[in-house]
C-alpha cells in the first residue's frame, strides 16, 4: 500500500520515495509500533496511528505530509530505519513539521527525545505536535511543554519496567521448568500439538548417536564432522530450514559442510541426557538485544523432561573428554591412526604438571611420547623431564586395569571388601550405632534449648540468685557447644559414608562391565581413569624403571 486515504489528502509512505522526488520542505508523519505496542490493542496499530496522525495533517494545513513507518521496532532502540531517513532529513533543514500520536513513538529513551523536542526541533525551528500529550511548540501558551522531559522519562521508566516484566515472566516460567527456548534442538522436535513438548526426531536423533558413539570412541572431531559431510548430512541449521522451521538468514553454500564447531556445540547440549536448561544467557540490558552466556553453576538444570537421545553417563564421559581440550597440533598428526592421545588430559609428572602429548614419527617406527615442559624451563623447576613413551605408559596401564579386571571376575567379593575397608565404610551395624548416637545427641541439644531458655525465665523473674544463675547456664551452654560439635562430625562421618559406597557401587558396576579388555581406547580410559601420575625413571637403558600412578575414577589410587 504507496497511499493511503484517511482524509481528504493522500499521503505517500516515505520508503516509496526518492529524496529527489522529495519536495524541499516536508512535514513528517512519525509512526511506529513494536510487539509489546501491538499486544497492548488496535489503538497503537499502525494504521490508526496513521488515521490520527492524516486528520491532524489536514486539520493543522500541514505542508507535503509524508508517512514515516516503523513497524516492529522498539522506542528503546534508535536504529530504525524511518526513524534514521526523518533524522536525516531535519538534519538537512527539509522538515518543517514532526508529529506522532505520543511521545513514546518517537523514543522511549527520554535523553534522546528531551534531546530532540528541547534542542533539535527548535534550533531547526521545527513544529512538533504530540497528539496524546496536547502538545504543540507552534503554541506558546501550551504549558504542557514543561512537561515534556517528565513524560520522556516516564517512557524511558515504562521500557524498563516492560523489559523487567518480561524478563520476571521469563524468570517465573524458567525456574518451574517451563521450556523457553524458541527452537528445539537438533534431534528434537516441538510437538505440534503443545510446542512446550519435546518429541525425538527419529532422523536427527541417529545423526546427534553417532556424533556421541565416534566421538566417545576417540575419533577426532574434525574426523567425525568430515564423515558427515562425505556421506551428505545437511547441517543442523540447513536440516531445519528444509523442515520449515526456521529461517535462518545466512546458510553455508555447502549445505553438508559440517564444521568442528557445529560437533562441539554438539556434545556440549546436556539437552540431550533429557534436561530441560533454562538461563543459559542473560540479557546485557534492555536498550540491547545481545546476550551473554551465563556461568553453568546459574544455569537452571531441570532433569528428565523429555526423552533421551543420549545417556547421562556417555554425556558426561563426553563432557570430561571435551573439558581436555585435545591440544591442538600443528601438523596433522592427530588425524593419523596410531598417533592419538587416548590420555589425553590425564597425564600429570609428579609434581602436578600436565605432561604434553608429543606425536612423533621416525622411519617407521611411532615415538608418540609424553613430557613435562616445566622441566628447566626459566622460574619453572621440575626435576625431571618425565619423557614417557605412549606405548610404554599404553602397556603399564592396559596391564594395571587387566589385572584390575580379572582380579574383580575371580573374587568380587574381596575386592569389595579391600575397598571398603580403605574407605573406612563400617559394617551396617557399626553405622546403625552411628545414626542412634546422633539422634541421642541431637535430643539432648534439644532438652538442653528448653531447660537453658527456663533458666534464663527464672533469671528475668529473680527466682535465682545471680551467681547460681551464672554457674548452671555456663555448665549448660557448655554441654550443648560440645554436643553440637559432636553432632557436625557423626553426620559428616555418615555422608561421607554413603558417597563413599556410592562411588565403589558406581566403580564397580563401571568395572563388570569389561570382562576381558586387549586393547585401550579413549573411552574405557575416561570411565575408569581420573588421573595418572608419572613418576621420574630410574635407571637407564634396559633397567629403566618407571613408576606410573592410577588414580581411579570414583575411587582414588588403589
Ligand atoms: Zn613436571
Amino acid at each position: 500500500m504507496n497511499t493511503t486515504n484517511f482524509s481528504s489528502l493522500t499521503i505517500k509512505e516515505i520508503k516509496t520515495q526518492t529524496l529527489e522526488e522529495l519536495p524541499d520542505k516536508i512535514t513528517v508523519l512519525y509512526c511506529r509500533l513494536s510487539t509489546e505496542d501491538a499486544n497492548e490493542g488496535e489503538s497503537n496499530s499502525i494504521s490508526s496511528q496513521k488515521q490520527i496522525l492524516a486528520q491532524v495533517a489536514e486539520r493543522e494545513g500541514l505542508v507535503n505530509p509524508y508517512f514515516f513507518v516503523d513497524d516492529g521496532f522498539s522506542g528503546s532502540n534508535a536504529q530504525r530505519p524511518d526513524f534514521q531517513k526523518a533524522l536525516n532529513l531535519v538534519e538537512a533543514g527539509r522538515v518543517v513539521n514532526f508529529v506522532v500520536k505520543d511521545l513514546s513513538r518517537l523514543s522511549r529513551d527520554y535523553l534522546l527525545s528531551g534531546q530532540l523536542t528541547e534542542i533539535t526541533f527548535p534550533s531547526k525551528n521545527i513544529r512538533f505536535i504530540s497528539l496524546n500529550e496536547n502538545l504543540d511548540s507552534s503554541k506558546r501558551n501550551s504549558q504542557d511543554a514543561y512537561l515534556t522531559p517528565l513524560v520522556s522519562l516516564f517512557n524511558n521508566w515504562y521500557s524498563l519496567q516492560c523489559s523487567e516484566k518480561i524478563k520476571l515472566s521469563k524468570h517465573t516460567k524458567a525456574k518451574t521448568g517451563e521450556k523457553i527456548g524458541w527452537v528445539a534442538p537438533y534431534g528434537y522436535l516441538k510437538n505440534p500439538e503443545n510446542p512446550k513438548e519435546w518429541l525425538v526426531d527419529d532422523y536427527a536423533s541417529q545423526i546427534v548417536k553417532r556424533v556421541f558413539k565416534e566421538y566417545l570412541s576417540g575419533k577426532p572431531i574434525a574426523s567425525i564432522a568430515n564423515g558427515l559431510r562425505k556421506d551428505k548430512i545437511l547441517t543442523p541449521a540447513n536440516y531445519k530450514k528444509k523442515l520449515g522451521i526456521s529461517n535462518y538468514r545466512v546458510l553455508e553454500s555447502d549445505p553438508y559442510h559440517w564444521k568442528s564447531q557445529m560437533i562441539c556445540q554438539m556434545l556440549e547440549k546436556e539437552e540431550y541426557t533429557g534436561a530441560t536448561i533454562n538461563l543459559k544467557t542473560a540479557k546485557i540490558s534492555y536498550k540491547q538485544r545481545n546476550c551473554r552466556m551465563r556461568p553453568r553453576e546459574d544455569w537452571l538444570i531441570f532433569p528428565d523432561t523429555h526423552e533421551a537421545i543420549i545417556s547421562k553417563e556417555d554425556f558426561a564421559l563426553a563432557r570430561k573428554m571435551l573439558g581436555h581440550k585435545r591440544a591442538v597440533q600443528r601438523n596433522t598428526w592427530k588425524d593419523k591412526p596410531g598417533h592419538e592421545n587416548i590420555f589425553a588430559g590425564l597425564v600429570f609428572c609428579e609434581n602436578g604438571h600436565k605432561l604434553s602429548f608429543c606425536p612423533q614419527q621416525k622411519a617407521d617406527v611411532n615415538l608418540d611420547h609424553y613430557k613435562c615442559y616445566h622441566h628447566r624451563r626459566a622460574g619453572d623447576s621440575c626435576s625431571g623431564l618425565h619423557y614417557l613413551r605412549k606405548n610404554v605408559l599404553e602397556e603399564l596401564v592396559l596391564t594395571e586395569l587387566q589385572q584390575l579386571i580379572s582380579f574383580t571376575h575371580l573374587d568380587e567379593e574381596k575386592l569389595l571388601e579391600e575397598l571398603k575397608s580403605r574407605f573406612d565404610i563400617r559394617e551396617d551395624k557399626r553405622q546403625d550405632s552411628l545414626k542412634k548416637q546422633l539422634n541421642r545427641s541431637k535430643k539432648r541439644s534439644k532438652e538442653l534449648d528448653a531447660i537453658i531458655q527456663k533458666l534464663y525465665e527464672k533469671q528475668l523473674l529473680d527466682e535465682i540468685s545471680e551467681d547460681r544463675f551464672r554457674k548452671l547456664a555456663d555448665s549448660y551452654e557448655s554441654e550443648q557447644a560440645e554436643l553440637d560439635q559432636q553432632i557436625r562430625e557423626l553426620q559428616e562421618v555418615l555422608v561421607g559414608q554413603t558417597e563413599s559406597a556410592e562411588n565403589i557401587d558406581k566403580f564397580m558396576r563401571t568395572i563388570r562391565n569389561y570382562t576381558k579388555l586387549e586393547k585401550l581406547t579413549p573411552q574405557i580410559v575416561n570411565e575408569l581413569i581420573d588421573k595418572i601420575v608419572v613418576h621420574q625413571p630410574t635407571g637407564r637403558g634396559k633397567s629403566r624403571q618407571v613408576k606410573i600412578e592410577l588414580h581411579y575414577r570414583f575411587i582414588g589410587e588403589i
